[in-house]
């Protein structure tokens, strides 16, 4: 059985399916529940806990309190780091959310983490596709090509 697109997206925004450790197989992505992976920190995570526990929200950007102290850490935590400028992008992933849903914002960005030349996965920190090596950041690309 295919998992659900949604399944893809951590509710603090991010693509789950471009994150080194899903690919590895080491993480089922944030949603799972699923207490035999050996990728653990989620179980810890302030803002899966809030929009699961506290909020009741699909993801953060779906939240009356957005952006919150909270989340705002997480987007301010890593300015100026390249490889975690993924991050940076959260704002607009919440808004891209609220637009289109979680569905249809999974499906886009499973097209957009892939390699231009290969097809294949490219990968969170070092941009990079997991087959050929092909360094790109699509990220960087639309923001290039912006409007
Ligand atoms: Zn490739």
């Amino acid at each position: 059985m295919e998992r659900d697109k949604a399944d893809a997206v951590s509710y603090c925004g991010l693509y789950c399916g471009a994150c080194p450790s899903v690919h590895r197989g080491s993480c089922q992505g944030c949603r799972s529940e699923d207490k035999s992976q050996r990728r653990i920190s989620k179980w810890s995570c302030n803002i899966r806990n809030c929009c699961i526990n506290e909020k009741n929200v699909q993801y953060c950007g779906a939240c009356s309190e957005y952006p919150c102290p909270t989340i705002l850490k997480l987007i301010n935590s890593h300015k100026g780091k390249p490889k975690i400028h993924y991050r940076h992008e959260i704002p607009n992933n919440m808004k891209q959310l609220n637009e289109i849903g979680v569905d249809k914002w999974a499906a886009e960005q499973e097209k957009l983490w892939k390699c231009p030349d290969c097809g294949d996965l490219i990968i969170f920190y070092n941009y990079e596709c997991v087959s050929c090596g092909t360094s790109h950041d699509p990220q960087e690309d639309k923001n290039k090509g912006g409007k």
